[in-house]
């Protein structure tokens, strides 16, 4: 099938490869010419705008870093909007807020446009790998039309509910995963000024009740040192912006979410935003003046 994909950065760049491995076609636009010239080299053709992306598929994917790309690139000029045929599919797999879901949904309805929302879980190695947890919002006839598609990113795609359930249950896994890196990095921090080497206290505890998939993932690049994103510190903002925000409509206090809310505020503003979220230990590394890295 010929597929339109908008937004090929991190995370977008690995989804448009699967998807041509699994034999389809990508159309793909991006605002930086660069991101564009790279999956072209992969095989794929590039478009000189979004409208034109969805002139040319009647399935695109837009994978982009919050609702207010998502609008520009769908409902603004030059947008998917202006392009797409009555009965084209839009697929949001870019992780933004509930609500700005179910108001480009509203208009893609009017232009009888079919919207769902599927952010992804799993960062980059599991977007180069496949194996991506995918969330849905919204019909659930046009989730079964696109289970192959999404498939073809992912391990899972489960169906949450109507419109902006997937981004409800990005917020979900974005605040899970924010206290899991707070919560390790306070731990290392504590026993590794208390004297224990790190990687033992790494190896130790892994395998038990305190090890998750975020452990596994973020220490060996907190005993690297190594910050690369990954997630990057600024994008986990606007994560958590969101679910703030969320949480404040509805009435649900997020004590903790607003804590390390905090921490990374802190970091953007000492000019980490672009690094991995998991330089959230070097916060606790400058509060409690220790370093976890290990020694070379
Ligand atoms: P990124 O910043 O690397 O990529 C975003 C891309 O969108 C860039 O190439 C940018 O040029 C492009 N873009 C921005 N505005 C555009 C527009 N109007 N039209 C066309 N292209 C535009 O971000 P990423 O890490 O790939 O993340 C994308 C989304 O996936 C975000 O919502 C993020 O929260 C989510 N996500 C990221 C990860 C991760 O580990 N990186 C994991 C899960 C979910």
């Amino acid at each position: 099938m010929k597929i339109g994909f908008i937004g090929l950065g991190i995370m977008g760049k690995p989804m448009a490869v699967n998807l041509m491995k699994a034999g389809h076609e990508i159309v793909a636009y991006d605002i930086v010419e660069e991101n564009v010239s790279y999956i072209v080299g992969k095989g794929a053709q590039s478009a000189p705008s979004a409208k034109s992306v969805a002139e040319q598929c009647r399935t695109i994917i837009t994978m982009l870093p919050n609702s207010p790309h998502v609008k520009t690139a769908v409902l603004g000029k030059d947008g998917v909007l202006d392009g797409a045929e009555a009965g084209s599919i839009l697929i949001d797999m870019s992780s933004i807020a509930p609500l700005a879901s179910k108001e480009i949904y509203a208009e893609c309805e009017k232009k009888g446009v079919e919207m769902i929302d599927a952010p992804v879980s799993g960062g980059e190695p599991k977007a180069v790998d496949g194996t991506l947890s995918i969330m849905v919002g919204g019909k659930k006839e046009i989730f079964d039309r696109v289970y192959d598609i999404l498939k073809a990113m992912g391990s899972s795609a489960v169906y949450c509910g109507e419109i902006g359930a997937g981004n409800t249950t990005k917020l979900a896994n974005q605040v899970i995963v924010a206290l899991n890196i707070a919560a390790v990095s306070e731990a290392f921090a504590l026993s590794t000024k208390a004297g224990v080497d790190p990687r033992k206290v790494f190896d130790a505890i892994r395998g038990g009740l305190a090890g998750s998939t975020v452990m596994d993932a973020k220490v060996p690049m907190i005993l690297a040192n190594n910050y690369n994103p990954g997630f990057k510190i600024d994008l986990h903002i606007k994560d958590l912006n969101n679910a703030l925000d969320t949480g404040h409509k509805i009435g649900v206090p997020l004590l903790l979410t607003s804590s390390v809310m905090e921490i990374l505020q802190k970091l953007h503003a000492e000019g980490c935003g672009q690094e991995d979220h998991s330089a959230i230990a070097k916060f606790y590394e400058k509060i409690a003046d220790v370093s976890i890295s290990e020694k070379e």
